[in-house]
This record gives C-alpha cells, structure tokens and sequence, in this order.
C-alpha cells in the first residue's frame, strides 16, 4: 500500500478545524472493526476519524509504505510499472485507491473573479481567522458550502451563499437520524446495477448535512434565519460583477420535492416491514423559504465581498496514471470498479457498487466484491 503523507492522510491535512464526521459513529466501520466508544450517535472530530484509522491501520497490519507519492502507473507485459518517490515496483495488479477528493473543483469563471478577492477552496480553508475581514461569499450550497456559511456567518461576517442543484436533508426524521433511515431502509445499500441514471447518481451533491452534538438540521431555512443571504447559482463573473441565476425559487422547490419523495420512501419501508413502533409519527418539513427579493449581480470591485470560498465539490486526481482508461472529461471508466485495463480495480468512488461506495462505511462491502474479482483475475491469468 502506498501512501504519499501519513495513514488518514486527507483527514490529517485536508480538512478544515472545526470539521465533524456527517455520519454518526455508529456508522463509521470498516472490515471486521467498527466504533465501540460511549458515544454511538455522536459525530468524530478530525482527531478522531485520524484515530479511528490509524487504530484500523494497526490492528489490520497493513504494509503501508508513507511517504511514498506514486508519481506513474504504466502498464507493462502482464502487469504495470509503477514509480514512486522512493522507488520503482512491478505488480500484476493495481487498485486505485487514490480518494474521491484531491482536488477542488473550481468552475472556470473563477478566472474572471477581481485579483483583490481572496479565493480559498474548502482543501485550503481551516478557520474563518485565515480570511480577511468583510464580507465573504461562498459558492455552493451542499454539505460543504453549508457547514462554511454557518461557521463564517458565526465569526460576524456578513455571507451571501450562491445556490445551485442541492440535496436537502433533515438531520433527524420520525426521531432517528436521517442517515439511520439510508441504513435501515436499504437506500444507501442500494446497488449501481439497480440505479436508473447512474451517470446522474455518481455526480449528486452531498446532502446539507453537519454532524454537531446537538444533531442541529443545517437547511437554507436554518441559515437564512440565521441572516445568512442566499442567492442563485454563479452563472457568471463580467466586468467584474457577479451574475447569479434567478432560478432559486425552482431550486428550492426541486430539492423540496425530492426530500419529500425520500421520506416518502422510508414511511412505506416502515409500514411495510412493520417497524412504525420503533419510529415516532411521520413528519413533513417547511418548505425552504424563497426571500422576498434576491441580488441577481454583485459588483465584486465594491469592497462589500472580500473573500469568496469555492463549495463547488471535488474531483480525483489521475495525473500520475499513464494509463488510457480516463473519459474526455477525465472520469475513470469502470464497470463496479473494474477499471477498463486487465487488472485494475479502484475504489472510494461516488457509487462506484452502491450508494454507500464513497462513504467510509462504503468500503467494506466493495472491497469485499472487488477482492473477489481480482483474486479470480490473478488465478485466471497465472
Ligand atoms: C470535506 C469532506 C467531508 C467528508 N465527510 C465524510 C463523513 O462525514 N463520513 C464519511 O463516511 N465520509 C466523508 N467524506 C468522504 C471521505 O473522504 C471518504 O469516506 C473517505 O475518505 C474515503 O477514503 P479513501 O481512502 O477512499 O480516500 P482518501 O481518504 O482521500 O484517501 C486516499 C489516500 O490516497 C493518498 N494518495 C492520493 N494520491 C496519491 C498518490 N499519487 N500516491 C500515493 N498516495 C496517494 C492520499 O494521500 C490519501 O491518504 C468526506 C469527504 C470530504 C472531502
């Protein structure tokens, strides 16, 4: 196993200070090892998640070799070539493991934003303190944007968020957490082989969720409430003036629409499976409200917006992979995780086998299917 940092790398570096798990511990598990603390619907620190793996890393005794940045992969006869800083390997297999999340997806307008704004991506960003004073806005409403809003908005500056596509949750329903219905009822087991328009599923946002001890719900009807200013999707940056979509009162009622069609589905899972007595009665939730008027332009030259944080999701990184198994768009092409080159899995994708795939607890059950592949690989190909 080759790691470029440490084991739990991206939790270690990545990550912004005060960030928690989404998912409560009980959830977080891995094979044969799952979270045995007092707290089983609390929600990990970074200290902790870092913890929790590097606890997994020992137990499972891994042969992690740190350090060691894989710089190529190239195929070779019946294998691949593989380079690294410290050296060179040969294997007849290879799987990617390499994280959903190395880079930060910045739309290409951000070319345009005025050189006196300071940009951060969430990758960069660790505390509000790192930016300057002012006003800032964030662009991206999923589980990032709304987690940054909240905290900045908290530091007593003035946030406008710029909303797009967004998946809207409540953090508890019928009084268990959201992400226990995903569980229980099947949704996050859900296969990619079952998913209609798989291409659509892999690219959803993350749902505006925050893991807090209080179990707080983080909508765009929390935030606004809180006086965070919402706004429509950056559609462009002219002259220096941000252009923002008028579309919010539909993205809302998109997002609305969809929630409620989840929570549909876990009503009927509870009442078919006969489980309503474990669960309290169901609920419907506000409508997100639409503001009475909303900004379509923001002259960024203004001074009232010093800073602005790109939420606007991640992306892998396959610069190091000289191998013709990318897309034009530089999306890996695999079938469940068999990548498209003879021996070569990868895993921790967005439904890469289920819904589940590119969460922690996803990886357990993909690992199991893809070892099964590749164990079958390597006897056919003896
Ligand atoms: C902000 C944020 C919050 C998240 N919150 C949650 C959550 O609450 N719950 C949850 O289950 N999931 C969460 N996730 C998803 C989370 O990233 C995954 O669940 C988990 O990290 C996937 O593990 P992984 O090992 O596949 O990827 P990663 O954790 O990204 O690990 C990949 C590793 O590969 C190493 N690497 C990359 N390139 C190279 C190279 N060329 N050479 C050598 N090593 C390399 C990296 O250093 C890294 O250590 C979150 C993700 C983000 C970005």
């Amino acid at each position: 196993m080759l790691e470029r940092g440490e084991v739990a790398n991206s939790w270690r570096h990545e990550r912004w200070d005060s960030l928690r798990l989404l998912t409560p511990n009980w959830q977080s598990r891995l094979p044969r090892y799952r979270y045995e603390g007092a707290d089983p619907d609390g929600f990990m620190t970074m200290a902790q998640v870092v913890q929790f793996i590097s606890r997994f890393a020992a137990l499972s005794g891994a042969p992690v070799r740190t350090h060691s940045t894989v710089t190529s992969v190239r195929p070779t006869d019946g294998g691949y070539h593989v380079t690294t800083q410290t050296g060179e390997l040969r294997c007849r297999t290879v799987v990617l493991a390499s994280g959903a999340c190395n880079v930060a997806s910045v739309p290409p307008l951000h070319q345009a934003v005025p050189a006196s704004i300071r940009c951060v991506t969430p990758l960069e960003y660790r505390n509000p303190g790192q930016l300057p004073e002012g006003g800032v806005m964030i662009v991206g409403a999923s589980a990032t944007g709304v987690q940054l809003a909240d905290e900045v908005h908290r530091s007593g500056r003035h946030v406008t968020l710029s909303v797009g596509e967004h998946v809207r949750l409540p953090r508890s329903y019928r009084g268990r957490d959201v992400l226990w219905w995903m569980d229980a009822s099947g949704v996050w087991n859900q296969r990619y082989d079952e998913i209609d328009d798989l291409a659509r599923a892999r690219k959803l946002p993350s749902p505006q969720l925050v893991g807090t001890p209080e179990h707080v719900t983080l909508d765009l009807n929390a935030l606004s409430a809180q006086g965070v200013e919402l706004v429509g999707r950056l559609a462009a940056v002219r002259d220096g003036h941000a252009l923002f979509s008028g579309g919010l009162r539909n993205q809302f009622a998109l997002a609305d629409l969809k929630m409620d069609r989840l929570l549909d589905t876990f009503d009927e899972w509870a009442r078919a499976e006969t489980r309503t007595s474990e669960v309290g009665p169901p609920e419907r939730f506000e409508p997100t409200r639409v503001p009475t008027s909303t900004r379509l332009t923001l002259d960024l030259r203004s001074g009232e917006i010093r800073s602005i944080s790109w939420a606007t999701g991640f992306r892998p990184d396959y610069r190091w992979l000289d191998v013709p198994v990318l897309d034009r768009k530089g999306t890996l092409r695999h079938e469940g995780g068999v990548v498209d080159a003879p021996g070569m899995y990868a895993i921790g994708l967005p439904v890469l086998r289920r819904r589940k795939s590119s969460f922690i607890h996803g990886a357990e059950d993909d690992a199991r299917d893809l070892v099964d592949h590749l164990v079958g690989y390597l006897a056919t190909t003896a």
